[in-house]
């Protein structure tokens, strides 16, 4: 059994090890994929539920690695923990003020470009001085970037938090809190945080029409939401009775594959094309 149990033991090390190698691999790969311009934004359309029109879109990030387009589940957690996610991420920011720069030289107005934000590029102390930064050097107004935060950056040290979160809106950027209601579900935190909007996260969006109170959580979040005076986005809206659903219910925005995937410049700009923008 001690026999047994060694081997076991070393079946684990040996696991840790190739995990790590093959972790300092991506590291390795991703820091030259910035240098090579191998990073690039795809864009997801958010509707209005009641309009319909395009409000804007959310960038996600792809690496495209040869052939392979590589989803940001499978390098963004490892950028997360070194600080090659900061390089990353205001590569992101610059990336989006650029893209609203040249969509509204070319009379596409484009309301908004919303980016996700990792909690060490919130926690690193600068962010307002790298999107004030990207801001003026592509001279996009304020109002048309959006950062997307999570509940849990916040919660770890929420005066600091706080504190970031004034000096973004500040700026005149608007904020988001992704994901609402998977973190540390931080109701009482809640009023105290100066953010635009809630995301609702797809778990819940999954559960509309599934079961009596498939979509009780989606309902109240919609309804405390409001109450609190902040503007609601659905996201991984997929069917048309979720979308039925959300609407009646009073959800401002709709973010899903039933709407669109994300999707390259190019081909969002033809997206819009037969749409309004609001
Ligand atoms: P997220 O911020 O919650 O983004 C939404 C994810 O759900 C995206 O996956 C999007 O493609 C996917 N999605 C949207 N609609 C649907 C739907 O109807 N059904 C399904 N099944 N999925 C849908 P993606 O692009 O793979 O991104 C995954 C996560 O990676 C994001 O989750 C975000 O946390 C992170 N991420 C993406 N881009 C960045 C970035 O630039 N910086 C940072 N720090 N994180 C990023
Ligand atoms: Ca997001
Ligand atoms: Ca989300
Ligand atoms: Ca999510």
């Amino acid at each position: 059994a001690k026999e047994q149990g060694r081997n076991r033991l070393c079946f684990f090390t040996h696991d840790l090890n190739r995990q790590a190698v093959a972790r300092l691999d991506i590291e390795v790969a991703l820091s030259q994929a910035l240098d090579r311009g191998e990073l690039r934004l795809h864009y997801q359309p958010k509707v209005g539920a009641a309009s319909g029109r395009v409000m804007g879109a959310e960038a996600l990030l792809r690496w495209q690695r040869g052939a392979d387009l590589v989803p940001p589940g499978l390098f963004v957690p490892i950028a997360e923990q070194s600080s090659l996610i900061l390089e990353i991420g205001a590569w992101v920011i610059d990336q989006a003020c650029a893209q609203l720069a040249r969509w509204r030289a070319d009379g596409l107005a484009m309301p908004r470009i919303a980016v996700n934000v990792a909690a060490r590029q919130f926690a690193a102390g600068d962010l307002d001085r790298v999107v004030g930064q990207a801001l003026r050097r592509h001279g996009v107004p304020p109002a048309c970037l959006e950062l997307e935060v999570t509940e849990s950056m916040l919660i770890d040290r929420p005066g600091e938090g706080v504190d970031m979160l004034r000096r973004l809106k500040d700026l005149g950027v608007k904020l988001s809190l992704d994901d609402f209601g998977t973190g540390y579900s931080s109701l009482a935190y809640l009023r105290q945080f100066p953010i635009d909007a809630l995301k609702v996260d797809k778990s819940f969006v999954d559960h509309i029409g599934i079961g009596p109170d498939g979509s009780a959580i989606v309902d109240a979040v919609i309804s405390l939401a409001h109450r609190l005076g902040l503007a609601v986005v659905a996201e991984g809206v997929e069917t048309p009775a979720q979308q039925a659903h959300l609407r009646a219910q009073g959800c401002d925005e709709l973010q899903g594959y039933g709407l669109a995937r994300p999707m390259p410049a190019d081909a969002f700009e033809a997206w819009c094309a037969g749409r309004e923008v609001a």
